[in-house]
């Protein structure tokens, strides 16, 4: 006889937000088990660049991600005593003159949350970032504790702590199956090597493999998944920077890593891709000089770095670039679509999920679930094409 699980929840894919998830439910002391086909942050997660700022125009996000980064600040009350490897930067954000009026009201909202964020004009702007040449820049956002973090600590450290408060782990455990049965345990689930998992509850968190999981069920779900590349760059003679930015007008992100150099990763859609195990996981020659190039025109002493390389990885990716949370089916719960911006999201989306799963959502979570797109709700975050933003 194959051997069977029984567990309340169970979570598939032990990325960042699969961590969280299990973490919080764990800490409302919900028999929760955790599901990975390969081992904890194994997929996009932990090839993020897990940059973090709480800079969102979307007022929910805006909140979630104020208190995620918070959550970062004192990871070690979150996770008994963890670190995820997080420093806080400040973050700089660059808008055209198109941008200015939407880029005021959300300065204010933040401020109104407190979220400390300063407006500021080209000539204020100038004066505190003499290096960059701002000339096509109106005005600039300023948010003081913005910074990054590292994505494998911050995973494993709520996986470890869920845990120490009672999860189970199943590592290269990979659900192949999913079916709805009745009873208490309203989800079956197979795994790759014969085993069964029966849940009362399941949450899906498996980011690019969502779609094709939920449509075991007979859900479609509107997630696509892209490749994105991100450039490794190191200093060579350009003097470093020290926080992270977002270029929205050329497309594309920069932070520093904590090892020397840093990253840049682009701002803007890409084509999708068909199967989310078959992709090209390098970086091409052309990619990385496009991409230093536009950090060059705006940081001009930056032509003094050294591309070194990088890699690319996989966004899934929603309709309207925001995340896709609710229940999809009775006990079968979905959180996936994060659409390149959901590492910092993590530690404090978990605990909305989770809260989700208990049947004591916060309302304004309801205005995420897929069914946004056939009612024509779709959120309006981000600007222009850098709906990334959030
Ligand atoms: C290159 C890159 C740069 C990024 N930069 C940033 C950034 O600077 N800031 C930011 O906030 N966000 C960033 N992101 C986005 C962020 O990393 C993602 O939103 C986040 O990691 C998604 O986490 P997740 O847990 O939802 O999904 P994933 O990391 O995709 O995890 C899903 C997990 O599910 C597992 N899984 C899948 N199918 C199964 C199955 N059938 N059975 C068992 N397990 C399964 C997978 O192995 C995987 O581990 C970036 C992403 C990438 C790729």
């Amino acid at each position: 006889m194959p051997e069977q699980i029984i567990t309340d929840v169970a979570v598939v894919g032990a990325g960042v937000h699969g961590a969280s998830i299990t973490m919080h439910l764990a800490a409302s002391s919900v028999d929760v088990t955790l599901l990975e086909r390969h081992e904890p942050a194994g997929g996009p997660t932990g090839r993020s660049s897990a940059a973090c700022r709480a800079y969102y125009t979307d007022p929910f996000l805006a909140r979630v991600a104020r208190e995620a980064v918070d959550a970062f600040a004192s990871f070690g009350e979150l996770t008994g005593g963890r670190d995820a490897g997080f420093h806080r930067t400040g973050g700089l954000f660059l808008h055209s003159a198109e941008e200015a009026a939407e880029v005021e009201a959300t300065v204010a909202a933040l401020q109104r949350i407190g979220t400390r964020t300063d407006l500021l004009s080209q000539e204020e702007a100038r004066t505190r970032f003499p290096r960059f040449d701002l000339d096509d820049v109106r005005v600039a956002a300023w948010e003081h504790d913005a910074g990054y973090a590292d994505p494998v600590l911050t995973t494993t450290g709520m996986v470890e702590r869920a845990r120490e408060l009672g999860a189970r782990l199943l590592q290269r455990s990979e659900v192949t199956r999913l079916s709805l049965a009745t009873g208490d345990r309203s989800v079956e689930l197979g795994l790759a090597d014969g085993r069964h998992v029966s849940a009362g509850q399941v949450v899906l968190a498996t980011g690019p493999w969502t779609a094709a999981l939920a449509a075991q069920l007979g859900i479609e779900l509107p997630l696509t998944v892209e490749r994105h590349i991100v450039a490794d760059v190191r200093w060579g003679d350009a003097p470093p920077f020290e926080h992270v930015f977002a270029d929205i007008q050329q497309g594309y992100y920069a932070k520093p890593e904590p090892s020397g150099g840093f990253l840049l990763g682009p701002l803007t859609p890409e084509p999708p891709i068909e199967d989310p195990d078959r992709f090209d996981e390098r970086i091409h020659d052309d990619e990385l000089t496009e991409l230093t190039g536009r950090a060059v025109r705006r940081v001009p002493d930056l032509s003094m770095a050294q591309p070194r390389g990088g890699w690319a990885s996989l966004y899934d990716v929603s309709p309207d670039w925001q995340p896709v949370i609710g229940e999809i089916a009775p006990g079968v719960f979905v959180d996936a679509g994060t659409s390149g911006h959901g590492f910092k999201l993590a530690p404090a989306i978990g605990r909305h999920v989770a809260d989700l799963v208990l049947g004591d959502p916060d309302p304004e979570l309801a205005a995420f679930g897929p069914q946004r797109f056939e009612d024509g709700h779709t959120r309006a975050g981000g600007y222009g094409e850098a709906r990334i933003l959030g």
